[in-house]
């Protein structure tokens, strides 16, 4: 990035990279907590009985997931049955999670610890999770206080529609832009690429979700990872040029 100084004359400053990380599949897994949590208050407040397991969760905000059970389910979509059946969802969550699926990635705590170390570093988050289900899900991990700031199901139904808040509020947290090529969206569905592509942010996908690599390649983001337990592999494709 080119700063304008007071002789007028123009210095390279340092350049900043920004790491927009998704949850669930990348960070975390949690081991069918989101869907458990989400049975028990479809039938408290509106009495239907349902598995849920017809409904397209990866990489989906929590907010298109719901509306997806309101529409199978008939169920009025208005803002205040959403706010019902949120913090029904929101009440189950803690206690789901308490299950031995419920884990940590391979090599994130690593990744993150050695991220937020670096001064020409900035990580957040970009998650289809409302922020209060994120804050659940990653204070049970001890993993919430890596990211000072995130987009989340709050700002957008719509995932490709995050990337601006993301970088709005890194702007707002840094006092700098980043550069589209500095920005990494890293995730583990097609709907976390094309969120990427949206922005002209690097895309690295991860193959620890609901998709192999075959499957994310297709979708041709800037790299792909099979997981995240090589921290050599993963710091060569972010510094790269
Ligand atoms: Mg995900």
């Amino acid at each position: 990035m080119l700063a304008s100084v007071g002789s007028g004359r123009l210095l390279l400053s340092e350049v900043k990279t920004l790491l927009l990380w998704d949850i669930d599949g990348t960070l975390i897994t949690s081991g069918g907590a989101g869907i458990r949590a989400l049975r028990p208050p479809l039938n408290e407040l509106f009495g239907i009985d349902a598995a849920l397991d017809d409904i397209d969760f990866a990489g989906r905000t929590d907010r298109h997931i719901f509306r997806q059970i309101f529409t199978r389910h008939g169920i009025p979509d208005t803002e205040e049955n959403f706010l019902r059946y949120l913090d029904g969802y929101l009440a189950r969550l803690p206690a789901e999670l308490n299950n031995p699926g419920a884990t940590i990635l391979p090599g994130v705590p690593t990744l993150l610890a050695a991220a937020a170390a670096r001064p020409d570093l900035t990580q957040a988050l970009l998650t289809g999770n409302v922020q209060r289900a994120a804050r659940v899900k990653l204070t049970h991990h001890g993993l919430w206080d890596f990211f000072p700031f995130g987009a989340f199901a709050d700002d957008a139904e719509h995932r490709n529609d995050l990337g601006p808040h993301a970088l709005r509020r890194a702007r707002a947290h840094t006092g700098g832009d980043f550069s589209p090529d500095r920005v990494w969206i890293i995730g583990d569905t097609p709907h976390d690429i094309a969120c990427g592509r949206a922005i002209g942010a690097r895309t690295l996908a991860v193959a620890t979700g609901s998709h192999p690599v075959e499957a994310l390649a297709a979708h041709s983001p800037t790299a792909i990872l099979a997981d995240l337990s090589d921290p050599a592999a993963f710091w060569r494709l972010i510094d790269a040029p």
